[in-house]
Order: structure tokens, then sequence, then C-alpha cells
């Protein structure tokens, strides 16, 4: 049987309620589902990683940063001189305040697991935003909350998903199969002008970084009672998508999800 690793995406203070700058409403509601998940009596994971979305002050993707309008589109220029349009947001998870850490609860019930720990921190440059825990840095999980100190420019313009710090950590170790769990399935706000427009690739960190571990290979699994999102439909729509691309969607329909899972592992 091939190793498993569980990702674990951005349950940070600021996706949370109730005092989250870009919290997902019902965000609280996937910690004791997680907290289950991370019960050794109950489950045996090869690898834990609990992501960050980890950003430095002035970060591209905020609305402070560029004068513009929290979920709006603005186009904007990244380290490589690339432009493209962003979505900007309120500033969320800036390194050194509550607001990116991890949840509290959670993380003691990470305690068991440091051993077969790492964590990603992602967005860590001024000028890159990064969805999709597979574009972010590795660290020890008793590592403390440095950033990287270059400023993005070293990180290749286009890079495979198997390429990157996660997607060559997980192969080396052996990882054959990826579990995805966290917030959030999508960030997609209802605005007039696209409320009948529901993107098929809403911004999400869970979507994006499932896409990046099929993108990579991994037979990949999320585990829907374990995801929220802004909105029921386009978190629905999301994983039709991944489902369409291969990935296994649990507890979609309610039922025994835990069975789904372990059913999954096993084959
Ligand atoms: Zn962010």
């Amino acid at each position: 049987m091939s190793k498993t690793a569980l990702l674990i995406i951005d349950v940070q203070n600021d996706f949370l309620p109730p005092d989250g700058s870009l919290a997902v409403p019902d965000g609280r509601a996937v910690i004791p589902v997680i907290q289950g998940l991370l019960d050794q009596t109950k489950w045996d994971w090869d690898f834990v990683v609990p992501s960050q979305d980890y950003h430095p002050k002035g970060h591209i993707s905020f609305a402070s940063t560029n004068n513009g309008e929290p979920f709006k589109e603005k186009l904007v220029t990244n380290v490589h001189g690339v432009e493209y349009a962003q979505t900007l947001w309120p500033d969320h998870c800036v390194i050194g305040t509550k607001g990116a850490e991890i949840e509290r609860e959670l993380r003691h019930s990470f305690e068991p697991w440091k051993n077969k720990m790492k964590i990603v921190r992602k967005g860590c440059h001024c000028l890159l935003e990064a969805y999709s825990a597979f574009d972010g840095y590795l660290f020890e999980a008793t590592d403390p909350a440095e950033p990287p100190t270059d400023d993005g420019s070293s990180v290749p313009r286009v890079i495979m998903p198997s390429d990157t710090a996660l997607g060559k950590y997980l192969r080396e170790q052996g990882v054959g199969k990826v579990v995805i769990v966290g917030l959030a399935s999508d960030f997609w706000f209802v605005q007039p002008a696209r409320s009948k427009n529901i993107p098929t690739d809403p911004e999400g960190s869970v979507l994006q970084t499932s896409l990046s571990s099929l993108g990579a290979s991994f037979p990949t699994l999320l585990v829907k009672p374990a995801t929220r999102g802004i909105d029921e439909t386009a978190t629905s729509k999301g994983f039709e998508k991944l489902e369409a691309l291969g990935a296994k969607v649990a507890g979609k329909d309610g039922g025994d999800w835990e069975a789904e899972v372990r059913e999954w592992i096993k084959y």
C-alpha cells in the first residue's frame, strides 16, 4: 500500500469567524472534523502537512497595496514582470499577526504528529500570489515562523507541480496518495456583475491545491465535510471539475464518508 499524506489547507484565524479579515462564514465547522482525522486511534497518516497563507505587509494581493477595493479585480504586475488580473483581498495572514496563525485548537491536535509533519507557507513574497500549497515552502513543524528572505525573483516563472518543494518532498518520501481538507473550497463572492457567471475556476486554496496535486500525478481525495467555501454552488462546481479531472470527493452526498476515505486509501 502506498503512503498517504493528509494536507490541511489554511485553517488560519484570518479565514475563520468571528474575527478573521477574510472569514469563510461556516469555516469553524471544519475544525472538529479535521481533529477527528488527527485522532491516532482512528487514522494513521504517513505524513501530515498543514499549510499557511503567509504574506508580508504590502502583499500584491491586498486591496490596500493596490489602492483598490477588496473583492474586485485589478491588473497587477508580479516580480517576473507578468501582468495579470489579481482579485484583491482585505489584508490577511500577515506574517507575525494572530490572523496568520493556525487555529489554536487544531494546533493542539497536531502535537502527536510532529515527527510526521512539515508545514507549508505560501505567498511569502511581496510580489507573488499563491493559492496552492504546492507553490509554498516547506518548514519543519518546529521552525520559527520566518519567511524566505529573497524577493521571489529566484522562483521560476513556470514550475510544474511535481517540481515544487511539496511535490518533490512527497514523491521522495514515497507518498502515493494525497488527501486534502481545509479552507477555502472556493473564494467566490456574490457580486452583481458576476452573479450569473460563476467562474469555472473559483479562487480557493483547497481547489487550487487539489489541481496541483492532480497535476503532480498524485491520486487525490477531498473530504467534503472537512472543507468549506463561501458559496455552495461554486464549491460544488469546483468539486465537479476536480472529479472530472480524476479526483475523488468523499462525503458529497452525506453517508459514511469515513468508510469512503478508508476504502480509497486501501485501493
Ligand atoms: Zn492570501
